[in-house]
């Protein structure tokens, strides 16, 4: 069973018809017993994936305040060997990015080949946060969409493997996360005045998500709806999709390795014997 929601261009998406509180029918053992094995799966695909290097990943994340971005990639660092992977955060963009269009930061850090990149919020900003709060105007942002659907071809053009994750949490569980922000001293840095600005545009977001997700879902770019209001779910559904986006390709990355360690033989043959028969040093 598929935990998150695909997206992919065919069928509209309508968020308030997907239940953010749903755990698959398992319990939290069962889930976190998943994930272990999702994980090892994971670690072996990146692997692959790095050494043969016909291919790059790129995961985007996206959500609401406290939906779990930085939950979701720490999991998946857990099982990453950490050489190949690399997690880029998006913040208000500086009067140097401010001065170029909206994709200008963001390429540099596309994933090259092997290697896989996690966006902490991504260039989606542009036509969320920007367009509800007004940031641009409507002829500006409502561009983007298409602009966003051709950077993303070119990068798929280019052996990237492209997958957006929405995690979806409901209103009552975000106002749960921040209260319990304030109760807890420790978590307190995490606290943001913001949030709870934000919080007021929750129907003009909701809004926003639902036309990003659904102009910008294209079956080389999906976009994945994910339940979020249980964290072992969340953390779950993304390495689920994350394993089944590798898995199709583990075949070709082997042989690649094997032509690969085929030829670092031959080439070391060669040398053994031009020892031999040149008498060497
Ligand atoms: P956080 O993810 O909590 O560290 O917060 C990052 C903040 O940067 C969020 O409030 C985002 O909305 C904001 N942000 C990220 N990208 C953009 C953007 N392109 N334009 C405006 N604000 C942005
Ligand atoms: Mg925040």
């Amino acid at each position: 069973m598929a935990y998150a929601q695909r997206v992919d261009g065919r069928k509209k998406v309508r968020l308030a018809e997907i239940d953010p509180h749903v755990d698959g029918g398992l319990s939290k053992a069962q889930g976190k017993l998943e994930l272990q094995q999702l994980g090892q799966e994971f670690a072996e695909l990146e692997d692959l994936l790095f050494y043969a290097s016909h291919h790059s990943l790129l995961i985007i994340l996206q959500g609401r305040d406290t939906a779990g971005k930085d939950g979701a990639i720490r999991r998946v660092l857990e099982f990453s060997n950490a050489q190949s992977i690399r997690v880029v955060p998006f913040k208000v963009p500086t009067p140097r990015e401010l001065a170029h269009d909206f994709l200008w930061r963001v390429h540099p850090h596309a994933p090259g080949r092997g290697m896989t990149a996690i966006f902490n919020r991504s260039h989606y900003e542009d036509v969320l946060v920007s367009r509800v709060r007004g940031l641009v105007p409507p002829e500006v942002w409502e561009r983007r969409y298409q602009h966003i659907n051709h950077f993303e071809s070119l990068l798929h053009d280019s052996n990237t493997l492209i997958l957006k994750f929405y995690l979806h949490i409901s209103k009552e569980e975000q106002e749960r996360r921040l209260l319990d922000r304030e109760k807890e001293t420790e978590k307190a840095w995490k606290l943001s005045v913001q949030d709870w600005k934000e919080r007021e545009y929750w129907d003009a977001y909701t809004a926003a998500y639902e036309d990003a997700i659904n102009r910008c879902a294209t079956p080389h770019a999906p976009w994945y709806v994910v339940p979020a209001d249980r964290k072992w779910y969340r953390d779950l559904a993304v390495m689920q999709r994350i394993v089944e986006e590798l898995r199709p390709h583990r075949e070709t990355w082997l042989q690649t390795l094997r032509k690969i360690g085929d030829q670092a033989l031959v080439e070391l043959r060669a040398y053994r014997q031009s020892l031999q028969g040149g008498g060497g040093d």
